[in-house]
């Protein structure tokens, strides 16, 4: 029996577990939130300076395990870890859930804790876009299939955003998620193409056992919804076996997919794609290394997810 008493909490383990957590961390014992752009910056030049590497994690908050997965890698690649927690209104249009989008502060700041963050940048709008803002970063041609034909502004906002990220946090590297994939190879262009001094680090879709890809967004999903979501993921996986199998031609997968996504209830196709991985232009016949694209609205909810076909699947 635990010698002092039942139900009484272990001090000595509570004791080790928060010192093995500040010892992860990276420069300041507690975990800091910034909300000025100025202190984040100042913040990062002393870190700079000190010689310690930064690592990013951009995101817009109500954490899941994918989330958590970005911040682990930047911990394992770099001295000190910021994430910035923002819902930027530039991304979404007008018909979006900007206003909705799910929001758990409290939440967030214990899992970040937990997780070894150093730094929470959390600005609010004014501080992002005060009121002469008028700069805005465009990444042309692999923005222009999929969510961007979907979501005329989207990627303008999101590389506008990780822009100006970029320069507050003046990180060494920034590690996004593979479930976005567009908005990957969008950034990569952004970073490349600006000279911009950071390396980009694309991280596996992290998925919940059933396969479904995690997101914010699941939360909307009601019990049958999330049932008929597991759609998504069965079409990817039959497009890999039949690719596997030797089928080549594009539009053959998309069809059969497609079926498998109309059977669920509740789903709307807004697109299903095969595309060259690194241009995102449609692709005929799989020639090339070929990413499978799906957005699907799942009742209200409008979730998405990818395969590079031929590789394995991540968990
Ligand atoms: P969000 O908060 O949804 O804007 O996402 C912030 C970052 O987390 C982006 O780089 C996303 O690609 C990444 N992310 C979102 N969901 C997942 C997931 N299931 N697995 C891995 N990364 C993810």
């Amino acid at each position: 029996m635990d010698p002092k008493g039942p139900g009484r909490k272990d001090k000595t383990l509570e004791k080790d577990t928060k010192a093995s957590r500040l010892a992860t961390r990276g420069f300041f014992a507690i975990m800091r939130v910034i909300e000025s752009v100025r202190e984040m910056q100042k913040c990062s030049e002393t870190v700079r300076l000190s010689g310690k590497k930064i690592g990013f994690v951009p995101t817009m908050g109500y954490f899941h395990e994918g989330h958590l997965s970005l911040m682990r890698e930047a911990r394992r690649i770099s001295d000190f870890v910021v994430t910035s927690i923002y819902v930027n209104p530039t991304q979404f249009g007008p018909k979006e859930d900007f206003s909705k989008y799910p929001r758990d502060f409290e939440r967030d700041h214990r899992m970040a804790e937990d997780t070894g963050v150093d730094v929470i940048f959390y600005p609010s709008n004014d501080e992002m876009y005060p009121p002469q803002y008028q700069t805005y970063v465009n990444v042309e041609s692999v923005t222009q299939n999929l969510c961007g034909a979907s979501r005329p502004g989207h990627f303008r906002g999101v590389t506008t955003i990780c822009c100006k990220l970029f320069n507050i946090v003046k990180a060494h590297a920034a590690v996004f998620g593979r479930k976005d994939y567009q908005q990957l190879a969008a950034i990569k262009t952004m970073v490349a193409d600006l000279n911009l001094d950071l390396d980009i680090i694309g991280m596996p879709t992290y998925r919940e056992k059933d396969g479904l890809a995690m997101s914010s967004r699941n939360v909307y999903l009601s019990a049958e919804e999330r049932k008929s979501a597991l759609s998504l993921i069965a079409s990817l996986k039959h497009a890999q076996r039949l690719y596997e199998g030797g089928e080549k031609r594009a539009e053959f997968i998309i069809q059969e997919a497609e079926k498998i996504i109309r059977q669920a209830p509740y789903t709307d196709i807004d697109y299903v794609k095969i595309c060259d991985a690194s241009s995102i232009e449609d692709l005929r016949l799989i020639d090339t290394q070929a990413v499978m694209a799906l957005a699907v609205k799942v009742g209200k909810t409008r979730l998405i997810d990818n395969h590079v076909l031929g590789e394995a699947f991540s968990i």
